[in-house]
């Protein structure tokens, strides 16, 4: 038997008993991967500019038609995007798993591939890299019991050996209070702000800032956050996700939200007014 069957054969029966014993509700991350037979994008089947996902050819170096000029997303995010995948299966069902559920284990090995995949993008030099989580509030973290970026954004830095800097903070709801225009500079949207430091001020020139979040899904928190560390003069700002929820995936979604709202439909009227009656015979006498 080959030693790689063999070590397979071990962890499968290692697995099992696990969970038997602990009763997992979540799998083992290299089990979950190999069941849902994923594996991380290409770098030619999304657009390097916004993370969207492109048909063949439809992205130049000027970006794809949501971040062309004019678009959605125009002039796109940073210095470019790099991702894992499209926010839809099975990314759609690990990252609130990430987040919801605690499996950091699983927040940990997709932010080690991401880090395989922002090396390979050329987009940043990794001698010069800083990894940025997006924040969360801390009343969040508090009550979730994980602070999801966080765990990615340390794994992604411990793969390039680069140090993590959490330059960035944010509050909880919309900020109310009136500020005063040097306050304003470092409040972005979304409750975003850069992080006061106890000595000295943030030096970020001729850094290469890697911001880490889980989703992209309109770009708007993501655009706040480059705008803000902009302020702090760094080279260049690279996004690093997870997943992006760009029009396709939302559509995906759409439709199998419809689907399932017309089967559960079906479903209620089944329980209410009993099952369809099944089309009365033919009569055949006339
Ligand atoms: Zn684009």
């Amino acid at each position: 038997m080959r030693v790689g069957l063999l070590a397979r054969r071990v962890r499968e029966y290692l697995d099992a008993a696990a969970e038997h014993w602990i009763g997992w509700t979540l799998p083992p991350v290299q089990r979950a991967i190999a069941d849902a037979d994923w594996k991380p994008d290409e770098r030619d089947v999304y657009c390097h500019r916004c993370g969207d996902s492109v048909g063949p050819g439809e992205a130049t170096a000027e970006g794809c038609g949501t971040c062309r000029k004019g678009g959605e997303l125009s002039g796109g995010i940073g210095n470019g995007v790099v991702r894992l995948g499209a926010y839809v299966e099975p990314l759609e069902r690990w990252v609130p798993q990430i987040k919801y559920q605690r499996w950091a284990e699983m927040g940990e090995h997709l932010g080690r591939l991401l880090a395989e995949r922002v090396r390979e993008s050329d987009l940043v030099w990794t001698h010069r890299t800083i990894v940025v989580p997006m924040p969360m509030p801390w009343q969040r973290r508090l009550y979730r019991g994980i602070d999801h970026t966080g765990v990615i954004a340390t794994a992604v830095a411990r793969e390039l050996g680069r140090p993590v800097r959490r330059v960035l903070a944010r509050v909880n709801g919309q900020p109310q209070v009136k500020r005063s225009p040097s306050e304003r500079r470092r409040f972005g949207g979304d409750g975003l702000r850069i992080r006061r430091r106890l000595i000295g001020q943030w030096d970020l020139s001729e850094c290469h800032v890697l911001l880490v979040d889980d989703v992209r899904t309109t770009g708007a928190s993501l655009r706040s956050a480059t705008r803000l560390l902009r302020t702090l003069k760094p080279e260049r700002i690279v996004c690093a996700v997870l997943a992006v929820s760009d029009s396709k995936a939302r559509r995906q979604r759409t439709q199998r939200w419809v689907l399932t709202e017309a089967a559960q439909t079906v479903e209620v009227d089944v329980l209410v007014n009993g099952p369809v009656p099944a089309a009365s015979p033919r009569s055949w006498s006339q």
